[in-house]
């Protein structure tokens, strides 16, 4: 569906992100995320291209994202981390289930008996971000029980950090030293060592304790750093540098309009122009993502210069100040996201603005844009 905004994903970024990821953790394996369309990049052409670059795991939050990732020809592992309500498919489709709990391991290993199958999954343990794991002082003993189930096979252990994009290191390594000491007592009352994967994208950049066996980034494949800004570890920092952001949203100055000085703009009459002003009509809106917080209070590129955002974000419509940029006409190209000339507006100048993180930025404008891919860098 053409609304006009257009995102154009550089998949030879996400490359290229990856290869940093794979510069800190070495010989651990990537375990790509790639839930949410993959950030709002699109998952299938996403996870082809990660694939390609020889991924060996992805992850998403959902059955029916896995179902259309193997509808795209995919064949990787796909760890499910949230859901796992269909079991038919888990079969199916083949995918590696996360376990929350112990309700759910017995439920998958009375399916998996039925249909003669041995099914791998994956069990979180909960160690402090108080969503979804086993939790409580008896983890180790229930994932001995777990493990001794029929039809199923423990075959790794994870857990999620809260607050690992933080300077201050002390909950994080907190939350190491709980999934430590299950891991400990779980290979000794075992007799083997779980494959283990814990860290997220902060933890891959600035907490190497936390790469186990396999480490489960999202966020910096598609070119951004969680790191707090005023906090970054020095090593980290380079990496983080050296990331490339892979979302670019298009859109097009749908009309030029010339008006008197005292002329009110948009809703509301929030905007008042105190000159004789060209205001440009932009296509997009909060429609397709365009946060209305966006309203008098963010930029977007015309000609390689800002345009600031004049009265309030529309629902298909937005309308920027072009008074100072001459040269700009009715159908110029604009850039909302992404680089133009010299200038650029990253998803975390717009997260500041709408008071929130990268992460919703891109999901929201990716998630609602027609998707065009590239090959840039
Ligand atoms: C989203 C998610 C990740 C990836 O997080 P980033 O901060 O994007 O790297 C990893 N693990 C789980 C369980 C997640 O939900």
């Amino acid at each position: 569906m053409n609304r006009g905004a257009i995102a154009e994903i550089d998949l030879s970024a996400i490359a290229h992100n990856l290869g940093t990821v794979r510069k800190i953790v070495r010989s651990r394996q990537v375990i790509a995320v790639v839930k949410a369309d993959a950030y709002g990049h699109g998952a299938a052409a996403v996870s082809k291209k990660l694939v390609g670059e020889g991924v060996p795991y992805l992850a998403v939050a959902y059955i029916s994202e896995a179902r259309e990732l193997r509808e795209a020809g995919i064949n990787v592992p796909i760890i499910v981390l949230f859901d796992h309500g269909d079991y038919e498919d888990i079969f199916d489709l083949d995918l590696i289930p996360v376990v929350h709990d112990i309700g759910a391991a017995l439920s998958l290993s009375k399916a998996a008996i039925k249909k003669k199958a041995l099914k791998k999954i994956h069990v979180k343990i909960d160690t402090g971000m108080g969503r979804l794991g086993l939790n409580g002082n008896r983890i180790a003993d229930e994932l001995v029980e777990i493990s001794m189930m029929p039809g199923i096979e423990l075959c790794g252990l994870l857990s999620h950090f809260s607050e690992a994009d933080l300077a201050d290191r002390s909950y994080a390594l907190l939350q190491i030293s709980r999934f430590n000491a299950v891991r400990e007592a779980v290979s000794g009352k075992l007799g083997r060592k779980i494959f283990s994967h814990f860290a997220n994208s902060a933890a891959v950049l600035s907490l190497e304790d936390a790469h186990f066996d396999a480490v489960r980034p999202g966020i910096v494949l598609y070119g951004y750093s969680p790191l707090a800004r005023q906090t970054i570890p020095s090593s980290a920092f380079s990496a983080e540098t050296d990331l490339i952001p892979a979302m670019t949203i298009k859109s097009k100055v749908l009309c030029i309009r010339n008006i008197p000085p005292g002329t009110p703009v948009s809703y509301g009459r929030t905007f008042v122009t105190k000159r004789k002003s060209r205001i440009g009509v932009i296509s997009i809106g909060y429609a397709d993502g365009y946060s209305r917080s966006f309203s008098n209070n963010a930029e977007i590129l015309v000609r390689g210069k800002r345009a600031p955002v004049v009265g309030r974000v529309c629902m298909d419509l937005t309308m920027v100040d072009l008074t100072d940029i001459k040269s700009a006409r009715e159908n110029d190209e604009v850039v909302i996201l992404g680089r133009q000339g010299d200038e650029r507006i990253t998803a975390d100048e717009l997260a500041v603005k709408a008071g929130t993180i990268s992460y919703e930025v891109l999901t929201s404008m990716g998630g609602k844009s027609e998707k065009t891919y590239v090959e840039n860098s």
